[in-house]
């Protein structure tokens, strides 16, 4: 009796440490059954309690880490593409299923080649993989005016450890892609050099014609006083445009940083644009343009009356200087509504020379003009301007245009509730 009762106290906690054993494998880590009796089982208990808590607790904080690691892979804007050792896609991240409009389950274990459809990408994971050395490359994806830089780094699968230089064969590494989106750095190093060149240009054009007329003084033109003050009053013009120039440049950095307050009133639509056709109505005839408003029964908008007619006088400006003679200009207010906010939507239409689709997407930027529009004046900078007028009312400005037909420019303003 005592030897059953012996080997029943010794095998039931066995028993039990076992059974605990078997849920920590299912990673059920708390087996409260375990009894705790004295000697060495129940230290052995004991041991076997503090091992179960520390690996779950490890399993804890390694879940963490993993969906801290998928957020992170999820949110990344790069785009980003694991190869296994097949070269076939294991992971992709959503900034790179955007990019390639694939799906993760379209993509996961097809070959590269299958899911981006780009050799240039494929031939840079295989030099990554043969030399195991980082590689780089700029892509620009055809027909889609994306430039991507590529970076495709050689990883050992086994230990996610970066390969060596000359590791060791058979151990065939996978690649990591990462796709980083250039274009609008591109973009934005396109407009600083145009914007460079384009100051460079209009400053020198009429710095040019200045020291030319000064020559021509010096040089005896002064004896001659009806040349001299034709040719004074040229350089006053030139003073004007150059000054009209630093003017509107510093104008446009106080808007773009914002050191323009607007002030805002309820401001009646039809007054604005007839306050406008006023001020250029001398001009349109001259140059030969009809120019007609229609404005219906329109709410006050809440807008700088100052601000509002500059942004107005410059695209009628613009009209009329791209329209020949014989042309139409008309300007238009109505309302538009863009849920749940109210506009009052104003625009100027001419029947002028238009705009190509290329330059349409750049007018707005400061100092571009359209090639045909280089020998006319103007700074290149109003469009800028007015489009920041415009955007500092909480309203857009855009252009539609059809070369040869004429243009369109329209802008909102929300109305004053
Ligand atoms: P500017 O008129 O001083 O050159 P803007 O910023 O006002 O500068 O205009 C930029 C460019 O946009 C113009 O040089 C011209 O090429 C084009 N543009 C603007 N308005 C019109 C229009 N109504 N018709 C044709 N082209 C236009």
């Amino acid at each position: 009796l005592l030897a059953v009762w012996i080997a029943n106290a010794v095998s039931r906690p066995l028993r039990q440490l076992t059974r605990s054993a078997e849920q920590i494998a299912h990673i059920a880590p708390d087996s409260p059954g375990l009894v705790n009796r004295g000697g060495e089982i129940a230290q052995l208990t004991q041991a076997f309690h503090a091992m179960s808590r520390q690996v779950s607790s490890q399993i804890a904080a390694l879940e963490a880490e993993r969906s801290k690691l998928s957020a992170v892979l999820a949110e990344i804007s790069d785009g980003l593409l694991i190869l296994d050792a097949a070269g076939q896609v294991q992971t992709i991240n959503r900034a790179a299923q955007d990019l390639f409009n694939v799906t993760e389950n379209e993509a996961a274990g097809r070959s590269l080649i299958e899911v981006l459809r780009l050799h240039q990408v494929v031939d840079l994971a295989e030099a990554a993989r043969q030399s195991g050395q980082t590689q780089t490359t700029i892509l620009e994806l055809p027909g889609r005016q994306l430039t991507l830089q590529v970076i495709a780094i050689p990883r050992h699968l086994d230990d996610s450890e970066p390969v060596e230089p000359g590791a060791s064969p058979g151990s065939v590494p996978g690649v990591l892609l990462l796709f980083q989106n250039l274009t609008r750095l591109r973009r934005l190093e396109t407009v600083r050099r145009d914007f460079i060149s384009n100051i460079s240009h209009e400053l020198r054009t009429p710095l040019a014609s200045l020291k030319a007329l000064t020559e021509t003084l010096q040089e005896g033109a002064l004896e001659d006083p009806p040349a001299a003050r034709r040719f004074l009053s040229q350089i006053e013009t030139e003073v004007d445009a150059l000054s009209q120039m630093v003017t509107e440049l510093l104008e446009l950095a106080r808007i773009e940083s914002g050191r323009v307050p607007l002030q805002l009133e309820p401001v009646d639509p039809a007054a604005l644009l007839e306050g406008t056709v006023d001020r250029l109505r001398l001009q349109a005839e001259r140059a030969g343009l009809q120019v007609s408003i229609t404005a219906g029964d329109l709410p006050a908008v809440l807008a700088d009356p100052v601000r509002l007619e500059q942004v107005l006088v410059n695209l009628l400006h613009n009209a009329i200087k791209f329209t020949p003679a014989g042309g139409e200009i008309r300007l238009h207010a109505g309302r538009f509504s863009e849920n749940p906010e109210v506009f009052v939507l104003f625009s100027v239409q001419d029947t002028g020379i238009g705009i190509s689709s290329a330059d349409l997407t750049r007018i707005f930027e400061r100092f571009y003009k359209a090639d045909r529009a280089r020998s006319s004046r103007g700074t290149g900078l109003g469009l800028a301007i007015a489009r920041h007028l415009v955007e500092g009312h909480g309203g857009k400005l855009w252009a539609e245009s059809t070369e040869g037909r004429g243009s369109t420019f329209y802008f909102t303003v929300p109305i004053a509730t």
